[in-house]
């Protein structure tokens, strides 16, 4: 029998190297329970590669940063 790709919630499951549950099979980004934002998805796509290219590249979503846009500008004094 063929075997799919897990699905977590509606999303491909993948581990921290960004592989699926199908070896060699990567998947990164919105397809991805991450942090649902485009650098966010460039660096798994970065991640990914190197793990299919034989490196260890383990994603870190704790060193994301999270800003926060404000109108009007929010300026921080000292
Ligand atoms: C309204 C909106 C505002 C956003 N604002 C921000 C923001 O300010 N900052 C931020 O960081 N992120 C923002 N995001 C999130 C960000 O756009 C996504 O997290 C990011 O683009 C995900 O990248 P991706 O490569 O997974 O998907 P996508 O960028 O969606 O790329 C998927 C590509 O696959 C193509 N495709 C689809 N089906 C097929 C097919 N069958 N065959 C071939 N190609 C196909 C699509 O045309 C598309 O080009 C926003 C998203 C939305 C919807």
């Amino acid at each position: 029998m063929e075997q799919g790709l897990d699905n977590d919630r509606g999303r491909v499951r993948v581990n921290e190297k960004m592989e699926t549950n199908l070896p060699g099979i990567f998947a990164i980004g919105d397809l991805v329970h991450g942090a649902g934002l485009a650098h966010v998805a460039y660096m798994e796509g970065e991640f990914a590669a190197d793990n299919a290219m034989g490196h260890e590249a383990i994603m870190d979503y704790n060193v994301v940063p999270n800003p926060i846009y404000t109108f009007p500008k929010l300026r921080l004094s000292g």
